[in-house]
């Protein structure tokens, strides 16, 4: 099911769209959703789309303006509204046409980029307008994301090069100076928050000090690396222990590193069936990236295509980020790719990034659903097919009777 403030936005919008004749269908696939009938709310709006794709174009940007104003409006709950035919099979084609038909507006430029997923129209928004809100503060927030990511494994790491996020950190003020009123303070605000922790880890390095732990202690107890980190992670919940033992994994299934010291990164992935756990395994870093070089470029590339046709990790990170409160079921109550509930799905696979004793809330985790991973499996080339099938039987020992399923399905990869 989605979430309790999706059911309410499927509510609230289906109300409004149903005051107008030609929107009803739209309507009612809200409320069906809203209910939890996925699939007859799906067969509900393939009948809106293909009546819509008959409209006037006057009567198609109506309905997609009306549309993206609402879930501006619900920035963090619009995943029920607007589902992905919506998107492919409606907004695509009427953004292609509207930007044809008024080039000169920026703001359309702006929304088509962002609720097609699509960021290169938001540079031809600024090209068109310098001062789009939109656009600006997307490629703030953007840059902001950056830096944190650089940052968001202090105190054990940090990611990338100092002087290339000072870059970054340059970018995001150049687009903040653009923007105006109550925007540009809070996307200020942020990057003071990104930027301290940079600067501080910066100042410990030129130090020559051991501990960075320590010298913020020194400092005067200004902790920003506990924050950065602390709202990205937690214990490693049960669900990502091995089946028949207690606490969490503590070695590679491949070298037999240790991983529970803090600043060791690690995959966990679960395959389950039913309640039952089929094969589970923790995997560090440099162990992984080993493997990869054994799958094929292309391979990596479409399946990495695939993921970023189906998910906005940014958004999805910042809708469960606000709704997990110190537990990661929200993070594995759908498949990533297709939305089913995992309490639907008869077979599914639970990803998980740790990071010492913790789970790593940044991309991961993820659940996928047999269906998903089917599709994903159409996706791979025979030379990464037979590295996986030499992954499994060697290390997996996977029964013969679940190969045909699972081997479709190349999670290792993400
Ligand atoms: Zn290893």
């Amino acid at each position: 099911m989605i979430s309790k403030d999706e059911d309410q936005a499927c509510l609230e919008i289906g109300h409004e769209a149903s005051k107008k004749e030609e929107w009803i269908d739209y309507a009612q696939y809200c409320f069906l959703r809203e209910k939890g009938l996925r699939k007859k709310a799906f067969s509900v709006l393939d009948r809106f789309i293909s009546k819509a794709k008959g409209w006037p174009f006057e009567a198609k940007k109506e309905f997609v303006e009306w549309l993206c104003k609402k879930m501006d409006l619900l920035p963090q709950s619009h995943w029920g509204l607007f589902p992905t035919p919506l998107r492919k099979d409606l907004f695509l084609e009427v953004f292609e046409e509207w930007c044809n038909r008024e080039p000169n507006d920026a703001e359309v430029f702006s929304l088509r980029a962002q609720y097609t997923r699509a960021p290169d129209y938001y540079k031809k928004a600024i090209a068109i307008d310098p001062w789009n809100q939109r656009a600006r503060a997307t490629f703030a927030h953007a840059c902001i994301q950056d830096i944190w990511y650089s940052t968001h494994h202090l105190p054990d790491h940090f990611i990338g090069n100092e002087q290339d996020i000072l870059q970054t950190v340059k970018q995001a003020r150049e687009h903040i100076s653009y923007l105006k009123g109550e925007l540009k303070n809070s996307v200020e605000k942020e990057l003071f928050g990104e930027e301290q922790l940079l600067e501080d880890w910066m100042t410990f390095k030129k130090g020559g000090t051991e501990d960075f732990v320590s010298w913020c202690q020194a400092k005067g107890g200004d902790y920003h690396w506990v924050k950065a980190f602390n709202r990205i992670s937690m214990p490693i919940p049960r669900i990502f222990h091995p089946f028949l033992e207690e606490g969490p994994f503590e070695t590679c299934l491949i070298c037999g590193c240790g991983l529970l010291q803090p600043g060791v990164h690690y995959m966990i992935e679960k395959a389950f069936r039913g309640t039952e756990v089929i094969f589970e395994y923790a995997i560090c870093l440099s162990c992984s990236q080993n493997l990869h070089k054994e799958l094929s470029a292309e391979s990596l590339h479409q399946l990495r295509r695939h993921f970023e046709e189906h998910v906005d990790w940014e958004e999805r990170d910042r809708r469960l980020l606000k709704t997990s409160r110190g537990t990661c079921e929200p993070w594995l109550q759908h498949c990533v790719i297709t939305g089913t509930p995992r309490d639907q799905a008869h077979a599914y696979h639970l990803i998980g990034h740790c990071a010492g004793d913790k789970l790593v809330l940044k991309f991961h985790p993820f659940m996928i659903c047999e269906a998903a991973m089917v599709q994903m499996g159409r996706l791979i080339s025979k030379k990464t097919r037979d590295a996986l099938d030499n992954f499994t039987g060697q290390y997996l020992g996977m029964p013969p009777e679940f190969k045909e399923v699972f081997n479709d399905a190349p999670m290792l990869l993400v």
